[in-house]
């Protein structure tokens, strides 16, 4: 176990994919804290998320098993219309191009699985501590204290603000309260079933093409979509070794019913769901009508912030760059985030924290620039759906870490003084 001197002291503040992943990176040479307001199954919901070939990488190299959440490899792409008529499709070739597919996974086992990285028994380092119900209410970026919400006052090295889209300790970090986040006039439906009531819901019927292309494909599967021309988009994928689908249900909201305040993971109501996609195939929704859960969301994203670090302190995931689903980034770029991190090599002191948050800040902002550009072009200027979610292949699932990164970011600017 790595027990050298000069272990920083570390405190995360949010257990979600992004503080996770941070905690799995910085266990592997520092002391680890991390305060998350909820309890064990916080956040999570069931549903599904899928993750790129890069992020899958940046987490191998800290021993994430692909296996453990029964990640289904996704490669191709699926548009039909709403009657199931196909459209569009697109073999994505990811294997080939990039030694791997995207994952889809079950949210909640993903989690759990970063959990086990930054807090699980390793012989290699120390686990992070877990602090649950412990919500911090106020940060000292210049001194690394953090406040808890019982009034007690903890110091660190080093503290992540991965406390989610709507941050506490946001406009501490920037230093004023200009940045706020807005809705962008959709609303996503999420729904989870079983295969076997995507089974059932087909019996004695005809299968259609989007449901035996999702189901039983060999190999690897695809992300199949069933959309009209009103804007009305079901998203579906199997996980859980393709044991259940997952359905992420985009609508234009018409009637505004929630708060800014609510995040992602907030309740929803299948009925409404349902009365949103009336007229499309019985067997999608005979299946959506199973589903014991469902979550409902009013997308919501953040403007460009002019930085993620202040003194001691650094902000990472939807805390510094909330986005809209339509490229499937959010969790992609907090596990990079996450990464990157690894800056704070063995033996990195107290006094030189600031300084490596500041180039921290400067190169995700950067790269975080270009994404959230590329999100809001594919999303007003193109027409195909295969074009939005394969434009950016290569950006998006060839990132190869930080310590890349931070050479290219160097070089450049190196040229440019
Ligand atoms: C509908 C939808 C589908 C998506 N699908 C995908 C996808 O397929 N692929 C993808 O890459 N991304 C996807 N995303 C985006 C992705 O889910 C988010 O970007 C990601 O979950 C952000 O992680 P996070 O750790 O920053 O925040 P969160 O997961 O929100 O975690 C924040 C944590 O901080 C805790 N916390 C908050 N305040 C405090 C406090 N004061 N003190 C202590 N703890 C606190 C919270 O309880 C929570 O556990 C999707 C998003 C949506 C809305």
């Amino acid at each position: 176990m790595d027990k050298q001197p000069n272990r920083l002291n570390v405190a995360v503040v949010g257990s979600g994919l992004a503080g996770l992943t941070a905690a799995a990176m910085l266990r592997q040479h520092h002391d680890v804290t991390i305060y998350e307001r909820g309890d064990v199954r916080v956040a999570t919901g069931g549903q599904g998320i899928i993750i790129s070939p890069g992020s899958t990488r940046l987490l191998e190299s800290v021993g994430f098993d692909r296996k453990r959440p029964g990640a289904v490899p996704i490669d191709g792409f699926r548009v039909y219309d709403m009657y199931g008529k196909l459209m569009e499709q697109a073999p994505m070739g990811l294997q080939e191009a990039f030694g791997d597919t995207i994952l889809a996974m079950k949210r909640s086992e993903f989690r759990e699985e970063l959990l086990r990285l930054a807090c699980g028994g390793d012989a290699e380092s120390e686990p992070a501590r877990l602090i649950l119900r412990s919500r911090v209410t106020a940060l000292d970026a210049s001194a690394g204290m953090l406040t808890l919400e019982d009034g007690s006052r903890v110091g660190f090295d080093l503290v992540i603000v991965a406390d989610g889209i709507h941050s506490v300790l946001r406009d501490t970090i920037i230093g004023n309260t200009d940045f706020k986040v807005r809705k962008t006039g959709l609303t996503c439906y999420r729904v989870d079933a079983p295969e076997d009531s995507f089974h059932k819901a087909a019996a004695g019927r005809e299968r259609p093409d989007w449901w035996t292309s999702t189901m039983e494909a060999s190999g690897s599967s695809s992300m199949n979509m069933l959309m009209d021309t009103s804007g009305r988009v079901a998203a579906f994928y199997p996980m859980r070794e393709m044991t259940w689908v997952n359905f992420s249900c985009v609508v234009r909201t018409t009637n505004s019913t929630k708060e800014t305040t609510d995040s992602w993971y907030a309740d929803g109501n299948v009925k409404s769901l349902l009365a949103h996609f009336e007229g499309f195939p019985d067997v999608l929704c005979q299946t959506l009508r199973t589903a014991t859960e469902c979550k409902e969301w009013e997308l919501q994203e953040l403007d460009e912030i002019p930085t993620w670090a202040c003194r001691r302190a650094i902000m990472i995931g939807d805390a510094a760059h909330a986005m809209t689903p339509v490229q499937g980034q959010g969790a992609n770029m907090a596990v990079e985030d996450g990464d990157s991190l690894r800056l704070f090599t063995p033996g990195t002191t107290r006094d030189e924290v600031p300084a490596i948050l500041q180039l921290i800040s400067d190169i995700r902002r950067h790269r975080l620039g270009q994404v959230l550009t590329e999100n809001r072009r594919v999303n007003t200027e193109l027409t195909s759906v295969t074009a939005k979610v394969t434009s950016n292949k290569d950006f998006y699932y060839n990132y190869q870490g930080i310590q890349h990164a931070a050479a290219a970011w160097k070089r450049a600017n190196n040229r440019a003084a």
